[in-house]
C-alpha cells in the first residue's frame, strides 16, 4: 500500500521502468496507458523477475494480472516451444481474459503464443495449437489434468507457473488437480500465487510447495472511503443532462468527474455541457496520451472544472481539486464504482459522489450497496426554487465582490450620481438597470410553472412530445421523413413486444438505449402495436450494438430484434455479420 490513503491501486513513486521490466513490454504499457503500477505490481514484479516464489493478496481490480503477466513476459525464451509458463485460472472466462491480457502486454514481442486450455473447447484446436509452438498457457485446472493425463501436454520445461485467484480455484473444488500440477512439475520453477483471500488451505499450499515466497499484501478497500458523501438520483434516461445541469449549479463544486459507459459519450456529454456554458472536456481512451496529460494538468490548474471520463481514461487519477464525481452513467460493477468515487476526496479532503439511477438500474444500485456495505442517500433533483436560490446568492456574492474593488466603484460612483440627479430616478432602480445590462439576455432565474411544465413533459414517453406526433394510432407514412434528431438516416425496426406484454415507449426506449449504448436521440418514432412494436432506429446502427440487442429483454421478454420487412425505411437492415475463413 502506497502512502496514499485513498487509493489501494497505486503507488506514486515508482514507474513501469523502475522496475527492471524490458523494453518491449515497457513499450506494450506506454501504448495501453497505463500511467503507473499499482501497488501488487510494484510490489510483486521485481521479486518475480529476480525468479523468487511470491504470494501476492490483494483484492480483485487491483492489477494482479499484469503482476504476473509483465515479469514472465519480460523473461520469456522465444526460442523455447515447449510451454515455458502456465497460468491456472478457475473458470473459462478469467483464462480468456488472462490471455487477452497477455496478448496485450505482449503487442511488441513478436511470435509470443499464448493459449487457453479450458472445459467444453474442442481439444483438436489445443492440441494442433500445442504442437505448433506454445509459450504460455492459461487454463483452468481440471482440462490441465486432462492434458497431462493424456500426455498431450508437456510441462518439462516449464518455468513460471500462476496460480491465479487462488482462494477462488479452491472454492471451485480444484485442490487436488492444483496440488498435482505444481507436484509434477520441475522443482526449480518459479511460483506465484495471487488472491484476493488467504484461506488455510491456501496458506499450507504455500508452504509445501512454494520455495521461500516473498508474500505481499496490499491493503485494500472492501469498502469506500468514509470521508466520500455518497447519494443518488433516479432519473429516466432523457432527463440526465437536465439533472446534470441543475446538480452543476446547486452543487457547490471545485473539479468534477462525470464518468459514462462509452467513449463516444465523453464526447457528446462534454460539448452538451459547454454549450451550456460549463468548461468541461472529454477524456477516453482514444485520446492521445499526450492530450490527456494537458487535459488532466488543466483540470489540476483550475482552467477545466468538469472531465466527462469513462473508467479507463480515469482510473488512478489524482488531483484534489476533484470534489464532486457524477456517476452519469451508473457502473455495471461494484470494482468500478469504488474506482470511480475513489477520485475524489482526495488528500484527506472530503468529497461527494452522485450516482443516476435510472428505473432499470436499480438493481445495480442495491448490487453496489451490498458489496461497499454502505448504503447511499438518495438525493431529488434539485428544484427550480433551488436552483434560483443559488443563483441568487451567486448574484449577491457577485456584487459584494464587485463592492471590494473599491477604486473601480469610485470611477463608477460620479457618473450614477450624475445620472441620478439628471434623470430623478431612485438609485435602486439605476443599480437594477444595470443589472439587466449585466445579465444580458439569459433570465437570471428559472420560472417555477414554465419548470414544473417542462418536468412533466419530460417524464413522457418519447413519442408524445414531438409536436404534431398521433398519440394511439399508426404513423401517418409519406408525412413524415424517417429522420433522427442528428439527421441521420432512420430505418424501422420490429421487437417482439407490444400492447400484449403491456409495453411502454419508455420501457422500449429505456432497454435499447441502455443495452444498445444509443440515447434518446437516436430514436424516432415508437408504434406499440397487439404482439410487436415498430421502432425508428438509426439505419446504421453503431458497431456491437446489434450484437448487444440480440439478447435485451423487455419485462423478460427477448425483443428478437428485426428490421420490419413491411417498413419504406428498413432496406438498410442489420449490418451482415462478416463470414469468417477457416
Ligand atoms: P485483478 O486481477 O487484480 O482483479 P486485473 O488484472 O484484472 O485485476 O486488472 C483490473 C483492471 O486494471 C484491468 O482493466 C487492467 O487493464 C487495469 N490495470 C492493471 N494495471 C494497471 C495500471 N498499472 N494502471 C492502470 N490500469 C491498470
Ligand atoms: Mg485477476
Amino acid at each position: 500500500m502506497s502512502n496514499d490513503e485513498n487509493d489501494d491501486t497505486s503507488t506514486p513513486e515508482v514507474t513501469f521502468a523502475d522496475l527492471g521490466l524490458s523494453d518491449k513490454v515497457l513499450k506494450a504499457l506506454a501504448d495501453v496507458g497505463y500511467e503507473k503500477p499499482s501497488a501488487i505490481q510494484a510490489a510483486t514484479i521485481p521479486p518475480l523477475l529476480a525468479g523468487r516464489d511470491v504470494v501476492g493478496l490483494a483484492q480483485t481490480g487491483t492489477g494482479k494480472t499484469a503482476a504476473f503477466a509483465l515479469p514472465i513476459l519480460s523473461r520469456l525464451d522465444l526460442a523455447q516451444k515447449k510451454p515455458q509458463a502456465l497460468v491456472l485460472a478457475p473458470t473459462r472466462e478469467l483464462a480468456l481474459q488472462v490471455c487477452e491480457a497477455f496478448e496485450k502486454y505482449a503487442a511488441h514481442i513478436k511470435g509470443v503464443h499464448v493459449l487457453p486450455v479450458y472445459g467444453g473447447q474442442a481439444y483438436g484446436v489445443q492440441l494442433s495449437a500445442l504442437r505448433r509452438g506454445v509459450h504460455v498457457v492459461v487454463g483452468t485446472p481440471g482440462r490441465i489434468m486432462d492434458h497431462l493425463e493424456k500426455g498431450t501436454l508437456d510441462l518439462t520445461e516449464l518455468r513460471f507457473l500462476v496460480l491465479d485467484e487462488a482462494d477462488e480455484m479452491l472454492n471451485m473444488g480444484f485442490a487436488d488437480d492444483v496440488e498435482t500440477i505444481l507436484a509434477d512439475t520441475p522443482d526449480d520453477k518459479n511460483v506465484a500465487l495471487f488472491s484476493a483471500t488467504m484461506p488455510a488451505q491456501i496458506r499450507r499450499i504455500s508452504k509445501q510447495y512454494l520455495n521461500n515466497p516473498e508474500e505481499i499484501t496490499v491493503k485494500n478497500k472492501t469498502s469506500t472511503a468514509p470521508n466520500i458523501t455518497q447519494r443518488y438520483l433516479l432519473v429516466s434516461y432523457p432527463q440526465k443532462i437536465d439533472a446534470l445541469t441543475r446538480i452543476l449549479e446547486v452543487e457547490n463544486f471545485e473539479g468534477m468527474i462525470v464518468f459514462v459507459r462509452t467513449k463516444s459519450e465523453t464526447e457528446m456529454l462534454a460539448e452538451k455541457l459547454r454549450a451550456r456554458g460549463f468548461s468541461a472536456a472529454a477524456i477516453n481512451g482514444d485520446v492521445a496520451q499526450a492530450q490527456r496529460e494537458r487535459t488532466v494538468n488543466q483540470l489540476k490548474s483550475g482552467k477545466l472544472d468538469i472531465l466527462v471520463a469513462t473508467d479507463v481514461a480515469a482510473r488512478g487519477l489524482d488531483v484534489e481539486r476533484i470534489s464532486h464525481v457524477v456517476n452519469y452513467d451508473i457502473p455495471t460493477d461494484t470494482e468500478s464504482y469504488v474506482h470511480r468515487i475513489g477520485r475524489t476526496g482526495r488528500a484527506g479532503r472530503s468529497g461527494d459522489a452522485i450516482s443516476f439511477v435510472t428505473p432499470r438500474e436499480r438493481y445495480l444500485l442495491k448490487q453496489i450497496e451490498k458489496a461497499t456495505r454502505s448504503p447511499l442517500n438518495q438525493m431529488q433533483l434539485p428544484t427550480a426554487d433551488d436552483v434560483n436560490a443559488t443563483r441568487l446568492s451567486r448574484f449577491d456574492d457577485a456584487i459584494t465582490a464587485a463592492l471590494e474593488q473599491t477604486s473601480r466603484i469610485d470611477r463608477f460612483r460620479d457618473i450614477i450620481e450624475h445620472y441620478v440627479r439628471e434623470h430623478d430616478v431612485p438609485e435602486t432602480d439605476v443599480a437594477a438597470a444595470l443589472a439587466v445590462v449585466a445579465q444580458g439576455d439569459t433570465p437570471l432565474l428559472i420560472d417555477p410553472a414554465a419548470d414544473a411544465r417542462q418536468q412533466q413533459r419530460d417524464d413522457r414517453p418519447v413519442r408524445n412530445d414531438r409536436p404534431g406526433g398521433d398519440r394511439g394510432g399508426r404513423p401517418e407514412r409519406g408525412e413524415r421523413r424517417p429522420r433522427g434528431r442528428s439527421d441521420v438516416p432512420m430505418a424501422t425496426y420490429r421487437i417482439a413486444v407490444g400492447k400484449r406484454h403491456k409495453v411502454e415507449p419508455r420501457q422500449i426506449v429505456g432497454a435499447i438505449a441502455n443495452e444498445g449504448g444509443l440515447s434518446r436521440g437516436d430514436f424516432g418514432h415508437i408504434d406499440i402495436r397487439g404482439d410487436h412494436s415498430l421502432v425508428e432506429l438509426p439505419a446504421d446502427l453503431p458497431g456491437g450494438a446489434w450484437d448487444k440487442l440480440r439478447g435485451t429483454r423487455i419485462s423478460g421478454k427477448l425483443i428478437e430484434l428485426t428490421p420490419d420487412a413491411g417498413s419504406p425505411s428498413s432496406n438498410a437492415g442489420p449490418p451482415r455479420k462478416p463470414r469468417h475463413k477457416d
